[in-house]
């Protein structure tokens, strides 16, 4: 695998810490945020937007909705609603509806209601995923099992060799380890959705 690797140390750090866009979880107002803002208010209705990130250490069944981060580490496990937030972390168990701005991995047995969306979605290998919907993603890397009722990707789709896809799956680009199983139609189109 490539990786782009920058060499300007400064570069990355002030990229890191650059303000990001959040959005309002109320209209569609959003707000450029620093990255140690725990709180933001939204310039357009005035609501509070949640951005701390949170882990999870034990069995908790709570919504969650914030534009930070959350982890659920393995002794943890969330059942809930609705888990809305920037980047997901799976080690443990996880049942909801789950709303990703950004990335998602999971390495864990997951019951993901409603369909699911972000940008790159990983399945570890061991995972199980259900996803009661339609997953829609920019890129996919698939090394667990995960079944829902259609997968569509902006990028490229790879099976790896202990993933399987479980579903019919439209992408722009596919590929596939000895040992990677797609259990469903293929659709290469270069523009998926
Ligand atoms: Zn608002």
């Amino acid at each position: 695998m490539t990786r782009s690797v920058r060499t300007n140390g400064a570069g990355a750090f002030a990229n890191r810490h650059k303000p990001r866009p959040v959005g309002c979880f109320e209209c569609d107002g959003t707000v450029e945020v620093s990255y140690a803002a725990k709180m933001a208010k939204c310039p357009e209705c005035g609501a509070e937007i949640n951005l701390n990130d949170y882990e999870i250490n034990k069995p908790l069944q709570e919504d969650i909705a914030t534009r930070g981060n959350v982890t659920i580490n393995k002794l943890g496990e969330l059942e809930c609603e609705s888990l809305i937030c920037q980047n997901l972390k799976a080690y443990g168990n996880l049942k909801a509806h789950v709303h990703a701005g950004g990335d998602v991995m999971i390495r864990s047995r997951a019951i993901i209601s409603g369909g699911l969306r972000c940008q790159r979605l990983m399945i570890g290998r061991d995972a199980a995923v259900d996803v009661l919907g339609d997953v829609e993603v920019k890129e996919l890397e698939i090394d667990g099992v995960i079944t829902a009722e259609a997968f569509r990707c902006d990028g490229t789709t790879r099976i790896d060799e202990h993933g399987a896809i479980n579903g019919p799956l439209k992408t722009k680009a596919v590929s596939m380890e000895d040992g990677g199983a797609l259990n469903g139609a293929l659709e290469i189109a270069s523009t998926p959705r």
